[in-house]
């Protein structure tokens, strides 16, 4: 099975607790106003990888990292994929699942009544992002956004968020930067401006 992804990057410490690998899905059909992501709004983007390849590779490195991040895009959105690759990580590795979805809880679970979800995935923060809610605390995109835990498929909602003061770039062979973390609302205008004293120009796409 092959799953449609934007990019897998690691290590990432500021998207869930730890250390920890991130996956980012290509598409999304949610089209929150004010989406920092829109290049993974398409389907087009990104490449097929193949699933059973990318646990295996996963497995070989799990001793350095304490979980997986899983955001997009909408990971949601590609359902029978999420679910093939956590319950093969769980099967194969000792690493926790945190992922970000646009859906809220109550939505995925009338949307899939199956709740595996529920079995396979440590950590959903759930919901729209709202941009009149914007939250600065680099913990959730949004205040109306909440974290559950589940344990023995039971959501537990948490009062505690991983919050973290970083964020990080990555600079890619061909030249694109990627910002991981969610930034504060000044974030943005400050990484442009930092990146325009080292010579790079910021251009969004
Ligand atoms: S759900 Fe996430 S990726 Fe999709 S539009 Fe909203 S903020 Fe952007």
């Amino acid at each position: 099975m092959y799953w449609r992804l934007n990019r897998i990057q690691y290590p990432v410490y500021n998207l869930g607790p730890g250390v920890r690998i991130g996956i980012w899905v290509q598409g999304c059909s949610l089209g929150c106003k004010g989406c920092i992501s829109q290049t993974l709004w398409t389907k087009r983007n990104g490449k097929n990888v193949n699933i059973a390849y990318l646990v295996n590779q996963i497995a070989e490195v799990q001793d350095c990292f304490d979980g997986i991040t899983i955001t997009g895009g909408e990971p949601f959105e590609q359902y029978e994929a999420l679910i093939a690759f956590s319950a093969f990580i769980k099967k194969k590795t000792k690493l926790n699942i945190y992922v970000f979805s646009g859906f809220t809880l109550k939505e995925l679970i009338e949307m899939y009544p199956d709740r595996l979800f529920m079995r396979y995935l440590d950590y959903l923060l759930d919901g729209r992002y709202m941009q009149e809610k914007h939250d600065n605390q680099n913990a959730r995109g949004s205040t109306n956004q909440n974290l559950y835990r589940f344990i023995d498929g039971q959501p537990i909602l948490q009062d505690e968020l991983f919050s973290s003061s970083k964020w990080s770039l990555y600079i890619s062979k061909e030249k694109q930067v990627f910002m991981t973390g969610i930034p504060k609302s000044t974030d943005l205008e400050n990484i442009t401006k930092e990146l325009e004293k080292v010579g790079i120009k910021m251009r969004f796409l």
